[in-house]
This record gives structure tokens, C-alpha cells and sequence, in this order.
């Protein structure tokens, strides 16, 4: 359920017309609702208790105004680097709500997010709780540590976002887990607060979820019984979203909670959740012009000003988008057969192949839903393409939230080296 539709014949966010923002901002940009991040937040944690924890996995839509939105409505946050620590917090997210996951943290991010209280470090090695161990010792204090295990489940999504897997690089193995708490419970710097799992992401069954939950739940009896205070359970993000229309949709997030109350409703544990995809993956657009259209003689292709740079998920994962016209007031035109693709000098920058759509041509803008998780943030340069902008919408305002570099900051980024200049004189 999302806030993207269509008035009289022409696409709008909430209350604002896309060709607006378009004619403001220029395109392409990506354009964010901020009633369907509020509605996805409360739909998700209203099924489950009070003190549930709601961190928002903020990889998957950093922008500011977005966390600060979610964090309105009380909204936690989990990182996954001191980046995105400096986000949350800019953001409003309070310490005392932020997880921090990773199978890489370093030693100078462990100690600033000590420094500032997060809630709770998922540790994912033996190594890292050796390292965090050392770091708050030596600052007279005892880290709040969850270890993420991994369950070895296959979560049946895409090989490249599946993470509960032995051979996965996630979390501790299953088979080590009891000897690192004992380990954690002995060292000084360590104060076991719960446990954590996460196998995935764009996960469209609830199976997985069951048996990764189910290990879990017998793991927590056999630490308690070894003498650890297990008060708080994170059971990660990963609960998928449509992304075609006409699929079978993933499980709602209602069914998704039936299945966690039951299976951890009795253990007398806080619940943590960091859902990322579910919160802003459909609260999210890439808006686009046709530059141009062509033929072959086989195939149509119409190319884009959006590329693989700006957008990384088909190329990267064979993510299919659903593409619509944002005007489309003759829904009876009869469709046309495109190849949708960018302007990149890579075979791969294609979004779309064969794809039915109402005849375009150049000038039009197209939109690609559900867009805003996994979108903006993994944008990069490609091309000397600069960052195109974030638009947050809200009622009949809109307001842009990151702005589109000029050239000249791109450019600006390097520097010449010395003996460059030199010979130059
Ligand atoms: C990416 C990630 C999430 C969020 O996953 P979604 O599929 O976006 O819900 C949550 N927890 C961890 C540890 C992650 O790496």
C-alpha cells in the first residue's frame, strides 16, 4: 500500500503532481511519501507489545529527513557504520534506540558508538568481542551485546541478500554459539543483553523465518539454563515487499507478527525488529525523462536519463521494477513493447527488457515504483553522472532533500597531483 497514484490521468505523490516536482527539480530524481513511511512504521509495530523495538535498518534509505520522519514516530534505527550512526543521530533517532550490526566494525567505530549509549551491539565474531571487550574496559564501562548467530537456514531469496547460511559471511556459527556467551559472559567489557538473527532480505516466505526463529528460541532455553540473562530478542529485518504487480504478494506484516508472538510470545524478552526494505522500499519513486526512443528493427528501446548509476537493483540483482507513464490519461492506448534502458556504456545498464508500457516518446517521464529502499543509497557516480536529488513529499508540500551537485562540486572531488601542476606550467 503506497501514496503513489494517479489524478485525472497523471501520477501524483500524496497531494503533489510528479510533473511538478519534475518542472522544479529537474530529472531524473527520486521521490519519497512520507504517509506511507508512517503507515508502513505503525502497520508494522502496532500486532506486537508495547516495548517493541522498531529499528529502522537505515542502509536501506539513509536520507535524513527520511530516518527523521520514521523517528517521529518513535522509530529506532539500525546501522551498520558510523556513518550511519552520525545519520541517526543528526536525525534524531536516540542513542538509547540504535542497534549497531556488521561483520566489520573497527575499532574506532565501536568506541564512538560506546561513547555515544547505543542500545546494543549485534556482535558477529569472536574477534569483534575481543575487540569491543578491550575498547570499553579500557573505558570503565561493559558494551550491551547481542551475538547475531546464524541458523544456517536458507532464506530462499536472491543468492545475493541471503545471509543465514553456513557459508554465508553473517553472524556466528551456529555450532560456536554457547561457547562464545560463555566466552562473552567472562569477559570484562561484555554485558550480554540478548541474542540476534537476521538471514536475509526480500524474503517472500514465512518458513524460513519459522525455522530461523525456532533454533533461536531453543538456543535462548539452553542460555538461560547456562546462566546468561537473555532480555532482549533481535530478530532482524528481511521481510520482503511486491514488487510486480499481478505476484502472489509476500506474506503481510500481520501474518509475519501472528508467527513471531507465537513462537516467542512467552519468552519474556523484549522484541527488536530492523526492517528496512518493508518500511521505504514502496515509500519511494525514481522519476525519469525519455531522451530518446529507437528502433532496430527487432526491438524498441527507450532510453532513460536515469542509468545503473542511479539505480543499481536490475543490474545488481535482476530486481525487477514495475515502470508506469506518469501521464496516462488514454489508459485505452494500445501498449507497446520496450527494452528500458539508460544512457551508461554498459550492456547491463537495462532496467527492463520486453516491457509493456503506453507508447512513449521523447520528453515523457516514466516512473519506477517501488524504489525507495536499496535505491538512492546505493547510487554512485558512474559515468560522472552526479547524485541525482531526493524529494520528500508530505500532503501537498514537497521539499527536496538532498539536492543535485553541480558538475563543477563532482569535478571538485579530485585533486591534481603536485607534479601534474608542474609540467603544466
Ligand atoms: C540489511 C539488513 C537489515 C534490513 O534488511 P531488509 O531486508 O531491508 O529488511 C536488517 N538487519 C541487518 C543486519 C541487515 O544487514
Amino acid at each position: 500500500m503506497h501514496h503513489f497514484d494517479y489524478i485525472r490521468g497523471t501520477l501524483y505523490a500524496e497531494g503533489v503532481s510528479i510533473n511538478e516536482i519534475a518542472e522544479a527539480v529537474g530529472t531524473p530524481f527520486y521521490c519519497y511519501s512520507s504517509a506511507t513511511l508512517e503507515r508502513h512504521y505503525n502497520v508494522f509495530k502496532s500486532p506486537f507489545p508495547a516495548d517493541t523495538l522498531i529499528c529502522y535498518s537505515v542502509k536501506a534509505n539513509s536520507n535524513t529527513s527520511v530516518i527523521a520522519t520514521l523517528a517521529r514516530q518513535g522509530a529506532g534505527a539500525d546501522i551498520v557504520s558510523v556513518g550511519e550512526l552520525r545519520r541517526a543521530l543528526a536525525a534524531g533517532v536516540p542513542a538509547d534506540r540504535i542497534v549497531f550490526s556488521g561483520v566489520g566494525k573497527q575499532p574506532e567505530e565501536l568506541a564512538e558508538a560506546l561513547d555515544v549509549g547505543i542500545y546494543q551491539f549485534n556482535v558477529e565474531s569472536e574477534a569483534e568481542l575481543h575487540a569491543l571487550s578491550d575498547i570499553a574496559d579500557e573505558k570503565g564501562v561493559a558494551a550491551p551485546v547481542a551475538l547475531r548467530v546464524n541458523p544456517d537456514v536458507d532464506a530462499k531469496t536472491h543468492a545475493k541478500i541471503t545471509t543465514g547460511r553456513t557459508q554465508d559471511k553473517f553472524g556466528i556459527p551456529w555450532a560456536q554459539a554457547e561457547s562464545l556467551y560463555a566466552l562473552a559472559g567472562r569477559l570484562p567489557g561484555i554485558q550480554i543483553v540478548g541474542i540476534d538473527v537476521h538471514i536475509g532480505s526480500q524474503i517472500t516466505a514465512l518458513d524460513p523465518f519459522e525455522a530461523a526463529f525456532l533454533r533461536v528460541v531453543e538456543m535462548v532455553g539452553r542460555l538461560r539454563k547456562q546462566g546468561h540473562d537473555i532480555s532482549r530478542i533481535d530478530l532482524g529485518g528481511g521481510l520482503g515487499i511486491p514488487y510486480k504487480s499481478g505476484n502472489t504478494p509476500p506474506p503481510h506484516p500481520d501474518e509475519y507478527a501472528a508467527l513471531i508472538n507465537r513462537i516467542v510470545g512467552d519468552l519474556k524478552t523484549q522484541i527488536i525488529f530492523e526492517p528496512g526494505r518493508l518500511i521505504a522500499g514502496n515509500a519511494g519513486i525514481l522519476v525519469s525523462r525519455v531522451i530518446y526512443t529507437k528502433e532496430n528493427g527487432e526491438r524498441s528501446f527507450l532510453i532513460l536519463d536515469a542509468a545503473m548509476n542511479d539505480l543499481i537493483r536490475p543490474a545488481l540483482y535482476d530486481a525487477h521494477h514495475d515502470i508506469i507513464a506518469v501521464d496516462n490519461s488514454d489508459p485505452n492506448l494500445p501498449l507497446h513493447t520496450y527494452d528500458v534502458v539508460g544512457p551508461v556504456c554498459e550492456t547491463a545498464d537495462t532496467f527492463a527488457k520486453e516491457r509493456a508500457l503506453p507508447p512513449l516518446k521523447a520528453r515523457d517521464l516514466v516512473a519506477f515504483l517501488s524504489a525507495g529502499a536499496y535505491g538512492a543509497v546505493q547510487a554512485g557516480t558512474y559515468n560522472t553522472r552526479p547524485l541525482i536529488p531526493e524529494v520528500l513529499v508530505r500532503g501537498d508540500r514537497f521539499s527536496v532533500v538532498r539536492p543535485r551537485p553541480s558538475l563543477d562540486a563532482l569535478l571538485g572531488l579530485d585533486v591534481m597531483a603536485p607534479w601534474l601542476e608542474e609540467t603544466a606550467k
